[in-house]
């Protein structure tokens, strides 16, 4: 495709430029292990003039704007991302190898999370407090200034959609870092939010590699609040940089997050997501649902029904559109492969693999997806993030086994519980350390509505719907002695 706009100019104080010192990063397409652009390499001078930008706006019009019309801008934002839709999918698709209808439904996604944020953020409302005879006492929710949000590669348009949107929303103002390995969409929807009527300054973009960019941004003493999503290690050094300057921190990190499967549940509703959990987006999904925990009764009909399935799982280029793309990089792709060779040399018995089609190019990251059965729940494989289309299947006996499985790991971040029994549903939910619990399905369909984050490694504090619209805001009582 031929990319409409210079990729290597960063976005600081609703100006377009080189990266400070002029240098880039090369842009990979994984299908084919070519270079098919760069992007700017911003500095640590680069983010100090982010900041300095994003604090200005705070006092020039965005600061003045009431929540209704910053609602508004939010959603011509939205509008204007969905006529962008096509191009923008393209993009991400050339960017990190999603097939182009996935990628499509992260570009619908984020334009659902700006009208969601637009619609919202003239209904954050603070409380009257009754309190000692004389005084009245009210809250108020206020923006925290300068917010900072670090994003990964896996799904750059949702996270960016839902944190930049949250924030906007409670008037605050935004240097996004999106990951080095994928930026191209981002660098448009900036496009298109200044386009959408987003005044000068108040969201600015600056690439760059995470130890360069990434860290001057967390260590900077002008950011109010950190949005960061991605690895526990980056997680940890995110939040020492937080601690240093007392400033608020949200942190969404990994998963290995369990599907789990009674003998009782419908085993073909079932079925389309527990191979969701593996194969969308290659795997590279923070709640993959990639530990399928089943049921002795009906653990031989779920291999079975799953391994038919695996088999005909096509692998081919993000253009091609098939079940799986390649992975983001040939990084990711070693990654991946080393842990299939790791649970083969020690062991575990492979179910299923799928396919790759004869159109891979040799230099594309592709991975064959890999399902691997009767996995003690303490196995590596089974404990780890691993980031690719490979799943696990853990058989259990009764409900309290589940229970200790489906908790077994470091992780809290999502479950699906599969039973058609409600007292069971009831007690499982409740029994369960996650962020989300989901009964007879996994995900509800990504639901921006639908407050998200973890317990355990998988991080804290929370984002998408309207729970997040708190994070993004500060509290202050204002207590008034009238007599
Ligand atoms: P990563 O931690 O390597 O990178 C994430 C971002 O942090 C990138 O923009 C990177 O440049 C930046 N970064 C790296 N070092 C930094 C530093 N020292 N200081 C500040 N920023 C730094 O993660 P990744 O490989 O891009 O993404 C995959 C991980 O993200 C997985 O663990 C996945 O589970 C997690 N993830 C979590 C969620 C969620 O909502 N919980 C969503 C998507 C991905």
């Amino acid at each position: 495709m031929t990319i409409s706009f210079d990729t290597t100019q960063i976005l600081i104080g609703g100006r377009w430029r080189a990266a400070g010192n002029g240098e880039t990063i090369d842009v990979i397409n994984p299908s084919t292990g070519e270079e098919v652009c760069k992007i700017g390499r911003g500095s640590a001078q680069d983010i100090d003039d982010a900041v300095a930008a994003a604090e200005a706006a705070l006092n020039g019009e965005w600061g003045k704007m009431s929540a209704t019309e910053r609602g508004r801008v939010l959603s011509n934002i939205s509008v204007k991302i969905k006529e962008n839709e096509d191009e923008l999918a393209a993009l991400e698709s050339l960017d990190v190898g999603k097939p182009l209808k996935q990628a499509r439904t992260d570009a619908t996604a984020m334009a659902r999370y700006l009208e969601f944020y637009g619609g919202s953020a003239d209904k954050v409302m603070g409380h009257t407090i009754p309190y000692a005879d004389g005084y009245t006492v009210y809250t108020l929710r206020e923006p925290h200034g300068v917010t900072a949000h670090i994003v990964p590669w896996n799904y750059p348009m949702q996270i960016a959609g839902r944190c930049i949107g949250g924030a906007l929303a409670m008037g605050n103002t935004c240097v996004l870092k999106p990951s080095e390995d994928a930026c191209l969409s981002l660098l448009l929807f900036a496009r298109i939010a200044e386009e959408a009527g987003l005044p000068k300054g108040v969201l600015n973009v600056v690439p760059g590699y995470g130890a360069e960019a990434g860290a001057a941004l967390t260590a900077h003493t002008g950011v109010q609040h950190i949005s960061f999503t991605g690895s526990v290690g980056v997680g940890k050094m995110v939040q020492k940089a937080a601690g240093e300057n007392i400033v608020p921190v949200t942190l969404e990190l990994g998963g290995k997050s369990p599907q789990i499967v009674f003998d009782d549940a419908d085993i073909e509703a079932a079925l389309p997501f527990l191979m969701g959990g593996g194969i969308h987006n290659a795997g590279q999904t923070c709640s993959a649902g990639t530990r399928i925990v089943a049921q002795r009764g009906i653990y031989e009909k779920l291999i079975a029904a799953m391994t038919e399935r695996y088999e005909a799982l096509e692998v081919g280029p993000a253009s091609d559109d098939l079940d799986v793309g390649p992975l983001v990089s040939e990084k990711q792709k070693n990654t991946v492969n080393d842990y299939i060779k790791y649970g083969v040399d020690d062991g575990l018995t492979v179910a299923a693999e799928g396919y790759l089609t004869a159109n891979c190019p040799e230099k594309g990251s592709y991975v064959k997806p890999t399902l691997f059965r009767d996995v003690p729940y303490q196995h590596k494989l089974a404990q780890e993030e691993i980031f690719g289309p490979v799943q696990v299947v853990i058989p259990f006996d009764t409900e309290d086994e589940a229970i200790k499985i489906a908790n077994g790991t470091e992780y809290g971040l999502v479950t699906g519980v599969w039973t058609k029994d409600g007292g069971r549903q009831m007690r499982m939910a409740k029994a369960v350390k996650a962020g989300q619990i989901f009964i007879n399905n996994f995900g509800a369909g990504g639901g921006v509505e639908l407050p998200f984050g973890g317990i355990g490694k998988s991080g804290f504090g929370r984002e998408k719907g309207f729970e997040a619209l708190y994070g993004f805001s500060v509290l202050k009582t204002v207590a008034t002695n009238h007599g």
